[in-house]
């Protein structure tokens, strides 16, 4: 079977963009025939980002609980927090010591923080940890231990995934052929939604609408989206704005297409707002539904949490291991 593997941050509440770029298609995909699926919790990766202990623990619980909400079957995929894993750190190291730190410097999320420093006339590394520096080979462990072939990801990552190819293909040169090389798959239909100041929609920029946040607040949040100050029965742009783009995320060719439509000719700001609103809401009301029982039975998720991971180290991850300890030169633990 193919190997599928998606992973989230723990690094706050889940919003729209998590649910229609990765949550919707990753459980669409599972259901498909021949397919291996992996989702994880990036809690290792959340710490990059965030330092507030709390903050991780509460972003865990709401992740695991939206996954299963939205009919992830923990019993069919592998379901499992990244941290209950600790192969993954071991790996990250061998693959640290075969990884070109030139590679690294030209890593987006790297540079794009050097580049911000330059602007503000600080040092290159200022405020940079190594944790970030050194996020790709965290990344390229997270797919290499499963030997997942197919990565969903959006334009940006497909960098990262070119990494873990890189690093793979050179542990193989050195120590046979362990890895499988992965392929990023970019879905051209999947958006990137804007949150809600137009920047991408994104936990660390606060700017979300959370996906189960109750039903008044999604619509006070819909209602308080950046638009021009274009007046009803003006022509608004489609294309750039930000209500159409959620909206089509959400809604049918048709719906997309007359909506398209309203907008040539001068729906007012308030009526496209009401509308989006409650095509969104319609999708997710059942979801929030179930979202809202698990997220009050913390254990019971906890235990699918860890049960996920046990299985997952038992199958894979610690025969994997082992047989790379032995590979480079140490002893094999088992
Ligand atoms: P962080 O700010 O911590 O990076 P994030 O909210 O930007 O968090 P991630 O947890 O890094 O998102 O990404 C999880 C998945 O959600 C990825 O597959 C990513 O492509 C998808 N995703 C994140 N933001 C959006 C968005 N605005 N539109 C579409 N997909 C998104």
């Amino acid at each position: 079977p193919t190997r599928v593997l998606t992973g989230i941050t723990t690094s706050g509440t889940p919003h729209l963009g998590n649910y229609v770029g990765a949550i919707r298609p990753a459980v669409a995909a599972s259901r498909t025939p021949n397919v291996e699926s992996f989702y994880f919790l990036a809690d290792y990766h959340a710490l990059i980002k965030v330092q507030d202990p709390a903050r991780v623990q509460r972003s865990t619980l709401e992740i695991a609980a939206t996954w299963l909400a939205c009919g992830l079957e923990p019993d069919k995929v592998w379901f499992y927090r990244q941290s209950d894993v600790p192969e993954v750190q071991e790996l990250t190291w061998f693959l640290t010591c075969v990884a070109g730190k030139g590679l690294l410097n030209r890593a987006h999320a790297y540079k794009a923080a050097v580049d911000k420093n330059r602007e503000a006339g600080e040092d290159d590394d200022a405020g940079v940890s190594a944790g970030l520096f050194m996020y790709p080979v965290l990344m390229a462990a997270d797919i290499l231990l499963f030997n997942a072939n197919q990565v969903p990801v959006g334009r940006d990552q497909i960098q990262h995934i070119e990494m873990a190819r890189d690093f793979g293909q050179r542990f193989n040169h050195l120590y046979g052929e362990h890895f499988a090389m992965p392929e990023a798959v970019i879905d051209e239909n999947v958006a990137t939604l804007p949150g809600l100041d137009g920047r991408k929609m994104s936990k660390s920029y606060d700017n979300t609408i959370p996906l189960f946040a109750p039903r008044e607040t999604l619509k006070k949040l819909i209602y308080s989206i950046v638009t021009d100050s274009r007046a009803p029965g003006e022509a608004k742009d489609a294309d750039t704005s930000n209500v159409f783009q959620l909206y089509q995320a959400f809604a049918s060719n048709e719906e997309t297409a007359a909506m398209r439509r309203a907008f040539a000719d001068g729906i007012a700001w308030g009526d496209a707002k009401q509308a989006l609103f409650e095509r969104i809401d319609r999708e997710i009301s059942p979801l929030r539904e179930k979202y809202d029982a698990l997220i009050a039975q913390p254990a019971h998720i906890e235990a699918i949490l860890r049960d996920g991971a046990r299985r997952l180290r038992e199958r894979y991850a610690r025969p994997t291991l082992d047989a790379l300890r032995s590979a480079v030169g140490l002893r094999d633990l088992s």
